[in-house]
């Protein structure tokens, strides 16, 4: 008996990267070629793809990271996000992109957006690997998705179960 069950795959290893590549040639064709562009990874579920599309952009990128609480029982019943760590560097006059796993009801990526947006970035825009339309409870634009997915719980690539699974090279949905 295994110690955790193998989660069937929903996105394969190698779709996943190709998205992500073409993710980050988009992302670099939007910004001037003589202008930073500063990744805001959201910890933990982001720590996987925000490492992969760094890598297939050029040297002008730069990293932080925030955290907020995860998915679970204050996000799901009262819509209330919070601060976890904030951002080691001030954003302001900075091209800043949020990176974010998944987007589902849209609360954490709406309380993100307001939470830098009023810090005075030059600009601030999103990318999501996944997003999951039918669960918004609020209305949110993501400038750059990498799929869009039914109302599945999914794991892997960085997404956990109880911090498990986040190490998975796919992106899977456990059995019920
Ligand atoms: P939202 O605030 O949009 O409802 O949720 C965003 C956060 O909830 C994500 O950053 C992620 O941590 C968590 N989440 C949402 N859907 C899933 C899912 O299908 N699987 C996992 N592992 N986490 C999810």
């Amino acid at each position: 008996m295994p110690l955790h069950p193998i989660p069937s795959v929903l996105l394969e290893t190698e779709r996943i990267s190709a998205r992500i590549r073409e993710l980050a040639e988009a992302i670099e064709r939007d910004y001037p070629p003589d202008e930073h562009i500063h990744l805001v990874g959201v910890l933990k579920g982001a720590f996987v793809f925000i490492a992969d599309l760094a890598r297939h952009m050029t040297s002008r990128v730069t990293m932080d990271f925030i955290a907020v609480s995860s998915y679970g029982k204050d996000t799901r019943t009262s819509g209330e996000v919070r601060l976890l760590k904030d951002l080691d560097t001030g954003i302001e006059g900075r091209h800043v992109i949020i990176v974010e796993d998944i987007v589902d009801t849209g609360l954490t990526l709406t309380y993100l957006t307001e939470v830098l947006r009023a810090r005075g970035p030059k600009s601030l825009r999103t990318v999501c690997l996944l997003s999951k339309p039918s669960r918004r409870q609020v209305p949110v634009e993501v400038d750059y998705v990498g799929f869009q997915i039914d109302d599945h719980f999914v794991v892997g690539y960085g997404l956990d179960y109880a911090e498990i699974y986040r190490n998975l090279p796919y992106i899977g949905v456990l059995q019920d």
